[in-house]
């Protein structure tokens, strides 16, 4: 069981003075996801990595800070729509307002993660619909972000390799499939080609579930032997 403290910020956007309950920090033991979520106990800390002020309603991993020009997109129909959104859990909808400021203020990349974030809190409730939607907006501010020339991680390939298994958990296998052929074709390093070999494989299966990093290594030594 995760330890908690108490963190008092005052928000940057309003002023009131917030109070969140936050874990100790932890690290992840273990094999992370293909798409990157973190194995326990960091996994489940996934609801303190943004926070919401609850008095306006601003949300941001350090609610205490806020970049020029966020005020004015907390005030946005949007925005505001989407904070207590019915169609999606609670810490996703916190994740994605955090996602729509970075959007709107030009960060692609943070909000292609932010809306992975999302996703992953959708997963945790079993919400699916949602999840996929998640997924979508992520693939779409991925793209973004590459047409401005950001990528959301340094190494080469990882994008593309991230990409694939947003494509195939959103259901999208054919174009996760074409992704993953692309990747291996430009000789990236060998764990993404494990790891793409292994998404083919999982897409051949129709299968939509999360699979960790370690599952695609053993399958390759598997079918080495
Ligand atoms: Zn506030």
């Amino acid at each position: 069981m995760t330890r908690l403290r108490y963190l008092s910020s005052i928000c940057a956007v309003c002023g009131e003075t917030c109070r969140f309950s936050i874990p100790e920090a932890v690290v992840s033991i273990g094999s992370r996801d293909l798409d990157t979520r973190p194995a326990e106990p960091l996994r489940s800390t996934i609801y303190a990595w943004v926070k919401r002020c609850p008095s306006c309603g601003y949300c941001a991993p350090n609610p205490g800070k806020a970049q020029e020009g966020a005020a004015e997109v907390v005030k946005l129909p949007r925005y505001r729509e989407q904070l207590d959104s019915r169609k999606f859990p609670r810490v996703a909808n916190t994740f994605l307002c955090w996602s729509i400021i970075q959007e709107d203020l030009g960060a692609q990349a943070q909000a292609a993660w932010a809306s992975l974030h999302a996703a992953w809190a959708c997963d945790d409730e079993g919400d699916d619909v949602p999840a996929r939607i998640c997924r979508k907006r992520a693939v779409n501010l991925m793209r973004r972000a590459w047409e401005q020339g950001e990528r959301l991680a340094p190494q080469a390939g990882a994008d593309e390799a991230l990409l694939v298994d947003l494509l195939r958990r959103a259901g999208r296998f054919r174009e996760a499939r074409a992704v993953a052929k692309e990747v291996i074709e430009q000789n990236p390093h060998p764990l993404i080609t494990e790891i793409m070999r292994f998404q083919i494989r999982l897409v051949a299966a129709s299968d939509r579930g999360a699979h960790t990093v370690a599952e695609a290594r053993r399958s390759r030594q598997a079918a080495s032997l």
